[in-house]
């Protein structure tokens, strides 16, 4: 089934409402969904019991604040316990036509059921981000997001781009540079998803794989995800002028729903579009407490879903961490602007500095040509917090001289140090040592102990 955009300026007319209309709906739908969990979900019977709480007093999403939260651990413990879908699955099993597996990279996958209603609201949700990203009915797209594994990038996103009315092209990250580029030969679509370091893999490989530059192949939008990166700069500049095609974020995570946060026109950060089906919390994420979605603020999202059924979540820390990067926009969107800035599970402590590895990976991106922008770091110490300085390799361009690689190491050192506040030991590799054939999901810190 494909529904329409409500206008050429956004999917749902939602996403242009007054914060204090929105704020009505979202309190409506809330009520609905705590009754729901309240009568479906003994997970969250349980928990409403345990801590004495008495959902008819939250009548709007302030009062959310006086509820627990919902973390991963809980829910894989609930998933061990009672298999299939945890103890918090709130459908029943004739109801629930389809089952997908996160992409955690710690531990075992947390798996999430959906009704066909539930694929309907995922597919509300991700329409809106997608179109914010210039996706268009009528397109025609390559699927550049792995397909398998029962990933949400698979085929989550292909039920989205039908509801959207563009017809998807489902090759997959995994049949590999020379297969997808080859199909965007021949079919020449005009839209392209996938995470934004393969897709640039993809278009470095094209003059190769198929005698054409990138720019050249016919792509006009390109939606990136999956990984943090997409929305800096330096990143979306090489996309788009690789393939000559404008490039935007998105942001999601399966235990909500698929995707739900998109990038506009303004280039300037993933609008919130979706107050009638969830609930995006920002908090400290030491204390747990609220922080106001105004520009500048930074904390972790905390989600609650509204109009789900088979597996909803009240509170969900997400560890997301992300920055709010605006609260109006000029494309008319009401919802506030983020940029993620990486995960806590991604966080290093260098004596005493939080760190994400991703504002590393853009210094140097931005350090291009010198660099391929490809790095790594060597995490020489157990757990996440160092007292030394933090081994960095970085490839270096090809043919450059030994007194070009001596000022380079400690040109990087210096932009990182007054950047960041730490110190790195950089190690240079020439190009090509780090970049790996799949490069479908870059892991940006290795192990070398443990
Ligand atoms: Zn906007």
């Amino acid at each position: 089934m494909s529904q329409a955009p409500f206008s050429d300026s956004w999917w749902n007319e939602i996403e242009g409402f007054a914060p204090a209309e929105s704020q009505h709906i979202q309190n409506r739908h809330l009520i609905e969904q705590l009754n729901y969990l309240a009568e479906r979900s003994d997970f969250y019977k349980q928990k409403f019991a345990e801590k004495d709480i008495d959902i008819s007093k939250v009548r709007t999403v302030e009062h959310l604040a006086d509820l627990p939260f919902t973390e991963k651990q809980e829910l894989r413990d609930s998933l061990t316990a009672h298999p299939p879908l945890g103890a918090h699955v709130a459908a029943g099993h004739a109801d629930i036509v389809q089952i997908q597996a996160s992409s955690g990279t710690t531990g075992s996958p947390s798996y999430v059921g959906l009704t066909r209603s539930d694929i309907d609201t995922w597919s509300e949700l991700g329409a809106r981000a997608l179109y914010a990203n210039g996706f268009r009915p009528g397109d025609r797209l390559l699927h550049g997001f792995g397909m398998s594994k029962g990933f949400v990038g698979g085929i989550p996103v292909v039920q989205i781009l039908q509801y959207m009315g563009i017809v998807d092209i489902p090759i997959g990250a995994e049949a590999g540079a020379d297969r997808l580029l080859r199909v965007q030969a021949d079919q020449r679509p005009n839209a392209l998803i996938g995470t934004p370091n393969f897709l640039i893999h993809l278009a470095e490989q094209a003059p190769k794989i198929v005698g054409q530059q990138a720019h050249d192949l016919g792509v006009r939008a390109i939606s990136v995800g999956g990984e943090p990166g997409g929305g800096l700069p330096a990143v979306r500049e090489r996309l788009e002028s690789l393939w000559g095609a404008t490039s935007r974020e998105m942001l999601g995570g399966t235990d909500i729903a698929c995707t739900y946060w998109g990038e506009c026109e303004a280039n300037d950060g993933m609008h919130f579009l979706s107050p009638d089906l969830m609930v995006a919390e920002l908090i400290d994420p030491d204390t747990g407490a609220l922080i106001a979605p105004t520009a500048g603020a930074r904390g972790e999202l905390v989600y609650t879903a509204l109009k789900r059924q088979a597996s909803p979540l009240l509170r969900f820390r997400t560890r997301d961490h992300v920055v709010v990067t605006g609260t109006d926009c000029s494309c008319g969107r009401t919802g506030y602007k983020v940029r993620c800035v990486g995960r806590t599970d991604d966080m290093l402590i260098v004596r005493g500095i939080n760190l994400f590895p991703s504002a590393i990976k853009q210094l140097v991106v931005e350090m291009r040509p010198q660099t391929t922008g490809e790095m790594v770091i060597r995490a020489d110490f157990e757990g996440h917090s160092t007292q030394r300085p933090l081994p960095l390799v970085v490839e270096h361009a090809g043919g450059m001289s030994t007194e070009g690689q001596a000022d380079l190491k400690s040109t990087i050192e210096d932009r990182v140090r007054s950047a960041l506040n730490v110190k790195t030991i950089v190690e240079l590799v020439p190009d090509g040592t780090l970049k790996k054939p799949d490069h479908i999901k870059v892991a940006l810190v290795e192990r070398v102990v443990g």
